[in-house]
C-alpha cells in the first residue's frame, strides 16, 4: 500500500481479517494508523503511544505506528480537512487510534468525527466507565460503576439531514410537512431550521447485537435498552421495540426480559442468562446517580449515548479519564470521549489517561488482552500512588503533579514493574 503524503514503515505487517470467521488476524509487529489530533491531541497523541509501546514490548510484541493527518495537520498539508487518503489508509490498516478533532459550532465545516465514523461505517461507539483507584469522584460510591455503553454511531439527529433557517431548502420541507403530511398547526411561524431524525431497524438491531454479544461474551448480567421512546414513538420506541424483537429472533434462553425475571425466576437470574430491560433516557441519568450498581451494559440511540454516556463519565472521574472506541464490521478506531480543549494545547499539561484508556480498548480488540490489563493495572498504580496531572490533582489531598509527558513516564516505568 503507498499514500502520497502518508509514510508508511517498512518494519511492520498489515492487519487482515479471516474471511470465514469475519475475525482480525493480527501480527506480533502490525502496523497501527495514529492520528494525534487538533489541540491537547499533540500532547495526549505521543505520550498513549510511549505507553502502548511499553505494553506492546513488555508482551513480547512491537507496533509500528503510521501517522496520519486530520483536522489542522491536514489543512496544513493537503488543504483539508479529511484528505481521502487519511480515510483509506484507516480502511486498509483496520485498527488505528485518534486524538480529537476540533469541530466549530454552528457555521463552519460539519464533523470530522462524525465524517470519519460514517464513512468507515463505524456503526457503534464503545464506552467502557469504569472505576480506578485513587480517581477522585463527585459521587460517593463510585466504586459502583462498572459499565459499558454502547451508542448507534450512524443515525438519528446525528444524520446531518438538517436545513438552514431562511433557506429555499427549508421552505420547500416546510410546506412538505404542513401541506403534504398534514402537520398545519405544527410549526411557529417566520424562521424555523429543521432536521430529520431517522432510526431503522437495521441500525438499531446491528448495534443492539454488538452490546447482547459483548454481555454474554463477558458473563454480564443486563442490556439495558435506553430510549425516549414515550414522546418519540416511530423513532425512540421503535428502537427499544427492535431490541426486544432481536432478542427473542436471535438469542433464545440466553436472554430474557425483566418481566420475564420477576415472573419465571422471582427475580433471580439464572447463571449464564442476561436480562434485557429498558428504561426511559431521562430516568436512566438519574438512575445512574441512584442505582449505580444496577446498570451494566447500556445500548443507545446516537443521542441518548452521547449524553448518558458523558454522565457516566463524569461519575469516574470525568473527559480526562473516560476511554471510547468505534467498530465496524472487521474496524476499530479508538479515541477518547473529550474534545481538543484548544485552551491547553501543547503547554504538556492535560491528562492523557483518556487516550492510554482508548489505546487500552484497541488492544483488546487486537486479541491482546495481557497488554490491555497492563496498561490498565500501571495506570492505576500510577494515579493510586498520587502521581496525577493537574485535573485531577486540584482534586485530591497531596499527591504529585505532573507534566502530560511525566505521567506518561510514570506509567511506562509502572508497566515494567509489573510485567
Ligand atoms: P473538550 O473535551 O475539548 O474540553 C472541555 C474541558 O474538559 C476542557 O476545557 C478541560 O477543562 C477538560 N478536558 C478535556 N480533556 C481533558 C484532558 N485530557 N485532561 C484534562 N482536562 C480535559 O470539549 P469542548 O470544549 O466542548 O470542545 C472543544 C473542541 O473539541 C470542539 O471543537 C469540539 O467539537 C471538539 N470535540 C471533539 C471530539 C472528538 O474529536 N471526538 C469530542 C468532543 C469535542
Amino acid at each position: 500500500m503507498s499514500y502520497e503524503q502518508i509514510e508508511v514503515p517498512d518494519d511492520g505487517e498489515v492487519i487482515t481479517v479471516d474471511e470465514a470467521t469475519g475475525e482480525l488476524v493480527v501480527p506480533s509487529n502490525p502496523i497501527i494508523p495514529i492520528i494525534h489530533g487538533d489541540g491537547i491531541g499533540q500532547d495526549v497523541g505521543p505520550a498513549a503511544q510511549q505507553v502502548l509501546d511499553a505494553a506492546a514490548e513488555a508482551t513480547g510484541r512491537s507496533i509500528s505506528w503510521m501517522q496520519l493527518y486530520a483536522g489542522q495537520s491536514a489543512r496544513d498539508r493537503y488543504d483539508e480537512n479529511l484528505p481521502d487518503e487519511t480515510v483509506d489508509a484507516i480502511r486498509d490498516h483496520r485498527v488505528a487510534i485518534k486524538g480529537p478533532l476540533t469541530t466549530p459550532v454552528g457555521s463552519g465545516f460539519r464533523s470530522l468525527n462524525v465524517a470519519l465514523r460514517k464513512k468507515l461505517d463505524l456503526y457503534t461507539n464503545v464506552r467502557p466507565t469504569y472505576y480506578l483507584d485513587g480517581v477522585p469522584s463527585p459521587v460517593t460510591a463510585p466504586e459502583q460503576m462498572d459499565m459499558i455503553s454502547f451508542r448507534e454511531n450512524t443515525e438519528d439527529v446525528y444524520a446531518g439531514i438538517e436545513w438552514e433557517a431562511g433557506s429555499d431548502d427549508v421552505e420547500r420541507v416546510r410546506e412538505f410537512i404542513e401541506e403534504e403530511m398534514g402537520y398545519e398547526d405544527t410549526i411557529h411561524e417566520g424562521p424555523v431550521g429543521i432536521g430529520v431524525k431517522p432510526i431503522s431497524e437495521f441500525g438499531s438491531k446491528r448495534l443492539i447485537r454488538e452490546a447482547f454479544d459483548y454481555a454474554i461474551e463477558n458473563d454480564r448480567d443486563s442490556v439495558t435498552l435506553v430510549h425516549k421512546g414515550n414522546i418519540m414513538k416511530f423513532t425512540e420506541a421503535a428502537f427499544r421495540d427492535w431490541g426486544y424483537e432481536l432478542a427473542e429472533e436471535e438469542y433464545g434462553d440466553d436472554l430474557i426480559t425483566e418481566d420475564e425475571l420477576w415472573d419465571e425466576y422471582d427475580g433471580e437470574a439464572p447463571e449464564d442468562v442476561v436480562v434485557v430491560k429498558d428504561r426511559i433516557a431521562d430516568n436512566m441519568l438519574q438512575q445512574l446517580l441512584t442505582r449505580t450498581d444496577q446498570y451494566d451494559v447500556l445500548a443507545m440511540p446516537n443521542l441518548n449515548g452521547d449524553y448518558l454516556s458523558d454522565a457516566a463519565g463524569a461519575q469516574i472521574g470525568g473527559l480526562g479519564i473516560a476511554p471510547g472506541a468505534n467498530l465496524g464490521e472487521g474496524r476499530v478506531l479508538a479515541e477518547p470521549v473529550h474534545g481538543s480543549a484548544p485552551k491547553y494545547a501543547g503547554q504538556d499539561k492535560v491528562n492523557p489517561t483518556a487516550m492510554i484508556l482508548s489505546g487500552r480498548i484497541m488492544l483488546e480488540q487486537l486479541g491482546w488482552d495481557d497488554a490491555a490489563d497492563l496498561v490498565r493495572d500501571a495506570v492505576e498504580a500510577t494515579i493510586s500512588a498520587g502521581e496525577v496531572t493537574y485535573d485531577l490533582h486540584r482534586q485530591i489531598e497531596g499527591g504529585t503533579k505532573l507534566a502530560t509527558s511525566e505521567y506518561a513516564d510514570a506509567v511506562c516505568e509502572r508497566i515494567e514493574d509489573l510485567a
